[in-house]
């Protein structure tokens, strides 16, 4: 195609202020220019996690951020709960397997948010659970789940709150340390509108603490190595370095714009294109209230063909169902660098191979003028 759009729950487009950082000369990861801005972008990280912890960069996909996360808590035979309403909940499940925990799992509809109610009757039954898993915007359902409410959950309960916010920071608040989350995992491609490549992780305090006794083989991923060379402003193995340029100026965009505004544009993508599909009278997967503001998933018959027929005839690319999901929905992404006018082109879209010309894209114009 000779114009392709990306409508997918990452990786997102790249702004070209953005792409262009990639073609900088490349320079030594252990010279003064690398040391001067690596710590820097990292510091301007920090908000959008809601956090004054440190933020360390690994270099990796969104995976390698949650690996960090569990190799640097879960020993062998440590109980984990993890909530699981998703692809990714799953994800986390197969991790901590691999290391070797003692698995409880609390299962969830893959069309639902996270209940904390059930979260906190759970741990009140399992006062030895040391560590908990979850996803904030579960991209698999297009949920965005109550983080602040399950670290509530847990009352006088112990147990540490690991997040995975990889489709959802930079897109919606996350409050690590007033929310009291003590992990928090993210990475580049999505809601920050960075290539893909580069993972990001902040450890609470206490979170650190507790990972200090944890005896799980690492190296790659060990965080006391990252500590150490954050000292010097350096990370211990090769970074994806310009990944760093292309944050700086990402960072910028967002700052430019403001964060709230950034929050306030994703909310309003979300609600125009549940709009304009409820207007062509498709369903939407979830409710109204779990609904995620960076991505929407919708069901469709044969979702799949569909998908591949308006690529073919329009260049643009929406991702499928996931596990129970397979060919029964499709998931349009509106997070990072995305406008409500993308949306209005996605709805044209979906109305032109509907024949239902005109009725999604008016729903959704009159949700941008309310
Ligand atoms: C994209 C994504 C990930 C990370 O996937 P990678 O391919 O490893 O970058 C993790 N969790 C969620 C919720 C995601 O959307």
């Amino acid at each position: 195609r000779f114009k392709p759009e990306l409508r997918i729950p990452g990786p997102v487009p790249v702004p070209n202020e953005v792409a262009l950082q990639m073609a900088k000369p490349m320079i030594n990861h252990r010279g003064a220019y690398f040391k001067e801005h690596y710590p820097a972008v990292l510091k301007r990280l920090a908000p959008l996690f809601g956090t004054t912890n440190q933020v360390h960069m690994i270099t990796g996909s969104g995976t390698a951020g949650m690996e960090v996360a569990v190799s640097n808590l879960v020993s062998p035979g440590t109980p984990v709960l993890c909530l699981v309403g998703g692809f990714f909940g799953n994800r986390w499940a197969d991790l901590c397997k691999a290391y070797g925990a003692k698995m409880h799992i609390l299962e969830f509809p893959w069309d639902g948010g996270v209940d904390p109610e059930q979260v906190a009757t759970y741990l009140k039954q399992h006062p030895e659970i040391e560590l908990m898993f979850m996803v904030q915007n579960e991209s698999s359902t297009a949920v965005l789940n109550d983080v602040e409410s399950v670290a509530k959950a847990r009352g006088n309960h112990s147990a540490l709150l690991v997040v995975d916010a990889v489709s959802a920071l930079g897109g919606t608040p996350c409050q690590m340390d007033a929310w009291g989350l003590d992990v928090v995992v993210s990475a580049s491609q999505k809601c920050l509108m960075t290539p893909p490549g580069t993972a990001f992780v902040v450890f609470s305090p206490r979170a650190r603490e507790y990972s200090d006794r944890c005896t799980a083989s690492r190296y790659y991923m060990d965080l006391r190595r990252y500590e150490q060379y954050m000292e010097k402003s350096e990370t211990p193995f090769t970074p994806n370095i310009h990944n760093v340029f292309a944050l700086e100026e990402a960072l910028s965009m967002i700052e430019a714009e403001g964060l709230e505004n950034v929050f306030a544009r994703h909310i309003l993508m979300r609600d125009m294109m549940r709009a304009g599909a409820r207007a062509v009278g498709l369903e939407l997967l979830v409710k109204d209230e779990d609904a995620s503001p960076t991505v929407t998933g919708i069901r469709f018959p044969n979702a799949d063909s569909f998908r591949a027929r308006i690529k073919k005839q329009y260049g643009v690319e929406f991702a499928g169902g996931q596990g129970i999901h397979a060919n029964n929905i499709f998931r349009v992404g509106h997070m990072g660098y995305a406008t409500p006018l993308d949306v209005l082109t996605a709805l044209a879209v979906l109305e032109m191979d509907m024949k239902k010309y005109g009725q999604a894209t008016q729903a959704a114009e009159q949700v941008m003028e309310a």
